[in-house]
């Protein structure tokens, strides 16, 4: 099943920063080594007893006139209502009710979502809790008093909002058919890609409009084989600044890659890769899901004997976090490698559930080890004893070694490179949890 989504909607200064750190913790975004998307703290992954979900924050608000506000609020709402699974409704008990939030609570109340209704800034629940009550007139259900800043109430809260998650993952359908999502800057080519794909595939078996979430999904049927794919081009906003456009786009990727098990990041051939591709490529990178970077408008670009090379390397340059990705040159235009596009995806989607024999993974251990000796500080040896495969998408392996400190990452890169070798697990992120055992 893919993470759910939560949605942070409040006016200005009622907390909904204070309150994205305080449940994002650590987690906020991005592993160290992702370029470029840590400054932005647009998302992050939460973990509440035995659910993960995708925390988003729908951005701040410019607090310049009354009207702009609401008009603003609505709209963040409005990318809740089609991003999120369950939103969070932020109020603050010290300004009270306002009018504004009547009338976002009104707006969330009609979309049928899910809303949990924090009430902010009790920080002493002795005293401020009477002025909770109030809350209740909003009419979108009981009010969670909570602070942010002080970190209180924010386990009832959030109990509140898992309980949601259940009620969906019991209706939600489970079956077996590849997700694959298209992802990439606005005009790289995507609706092209699906668009041709529709064309060339010829069997269609549906064309479902995303109900509940801001993507669109379509059913392609290639080679007697269903895949879904998933479209973030499908919707735009106007009139937005340049700050929230992105933002925006950010939201609807990390959405659309939750929902995948392969992601097919498009590029610009005629543009060339930029810091916003390597940014999108980074979302996917860090959820340990399956990567092909398609470079497309290949039909484009005036081409000589040195061309892809150059390309490649460049390519490579940019992503050096995500060696394992696959590379492809396509053109959406002339359907140029459209059919392989498929046998990667198949290619990367069995290497995403590939799963090696213990026996198979310590011999290799082994015999890497004999190579390359562990390195040592102070004196004492890194010590590894055993290696076993313990989950899939993405194939991640636990290590038992004598002190975790020893294990420096020029190391596990080491093993994953010999494993490596040995499977290729193209296209596909390995995962490395290091154990100790005395
Ligand atoms: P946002 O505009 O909704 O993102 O609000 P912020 O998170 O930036 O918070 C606005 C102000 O309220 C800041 O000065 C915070 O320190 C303060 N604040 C946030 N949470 C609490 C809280 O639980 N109690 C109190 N007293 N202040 C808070
Ligand atoms: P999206 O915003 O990523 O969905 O991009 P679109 O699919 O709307 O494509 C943006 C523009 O690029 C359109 O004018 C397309 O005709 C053009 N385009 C898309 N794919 C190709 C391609 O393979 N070759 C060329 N030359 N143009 C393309």
């Amino acid at each position: 099943m893919s993470k759910p989504i939560v949605a942070i909607v409040g006016r200005p200064n009622v907390g909904k920063s204070t309150l994205f750190n305080a449940l994002a913790g650590q987690n906020i975004s991005i592993v160290k080594d992702t370029p470029g998307v840590t400054r932005d703290r647009i998302y992050a992954d939460v973990n509440w007893l035995n659910h993960g979900f995708t925390m988003i924050d729908t951005g701040g608000i410019e607090p310049e006139s009354k009207d702009i506000i609401l008009s603003q609020m609505r709209e963040q709402a409005q990318i809740a209502i089609d991003t999120a699974d369950v939103i969070i409704f932020i109020t603050d008990v010290r300004q009270g009710l306002v009018d504004a939030d009547a009338k976002v609570a009104d707006m969330l109340r009609r979309s049928g979502k899910p809303v949990v209704l924090a009430v902010n800034k009790v920080d002493n629940f002795d005293k401020l809790l009477m002025d909770v009550y109030e809350f209740y007139n909003l009419g979108i259900g009981e009010p969670f008093p909570i602070s942010a800043s002080s970190k209180l109430g924010l386990g009832d809260m959030l109990d509140e909002v898992v309980r949601h998650f259940e009620e969906e993952e019991e209706e939600e359908e489970e079956d077996d058919i590849p997700r694959v999502a298209i992802v990439g800057k606005p005009n790289v080519g995507k609706s092209s890609i699906i668009n041709k794909l529709l064309g060339q595939s010829r069997v269609i078996v549906s064309d479902i409009a995303g109900t509940t979430r801001d993507a669109i999904d379509t059913n392609i049927m290639w080679q007697g084989r269903e895949y879904i794919f998933i479209d973030t081009a499908g919707l735009r906003r106007k009139n937005k600044i340049k700050e929230e456009l992105e933002r925006y786009s950010i939201i609807r990727t990390v959405t659309a890659v939750d929902r995948a098990d392969v992601v097919i990041v498009v590029i610009d051939a005629v543009e060339g890769i930029t810091e916003q591709d390597a940014k999108i490529a980074g979302i996917a990178h860090e959820r340990g899901k399956g990567i092909i970077i398609a470079v497309n408008k290949w039909d484009a670009v005036e081409k000589n004997d040195k061309t892809i090379y150059k390309y490649t390397s460049k390519v490579r340059e940019f992503l050096s976090y995500m060696p394992y990705a696959e590379l492809m040159f396509i053109s959406a235009e002339t359907g140029q490698r459209l059919p392989k596009l498929f046998d990667t995806i198949d290619m990367v989607l069995e290497n995403q559930t590939l799963r090696i024999q213990t026996g198979v993974l310590n011999e290799i251990m082994a015999e890497a080890i004999a190579l390359q000796q562990p390195p040592s500080d102070k004196g004492k040896r890194l010590k590894l004893y055993y290696i076993t495969q313990v989950s899939v998408k993405p194939p991640t392996f636990v290590i038992f070694v004598n002190d975790k400190e020893l294990m420096h990452f020029s190391y596990t890169r080491y093993l994953e490179n010999k494993i490596r070798e040995a499977f290729g697990f193209r296209g596909t992120s390995l995962k490395f949890i290091i154990r100790e055992r005395k």
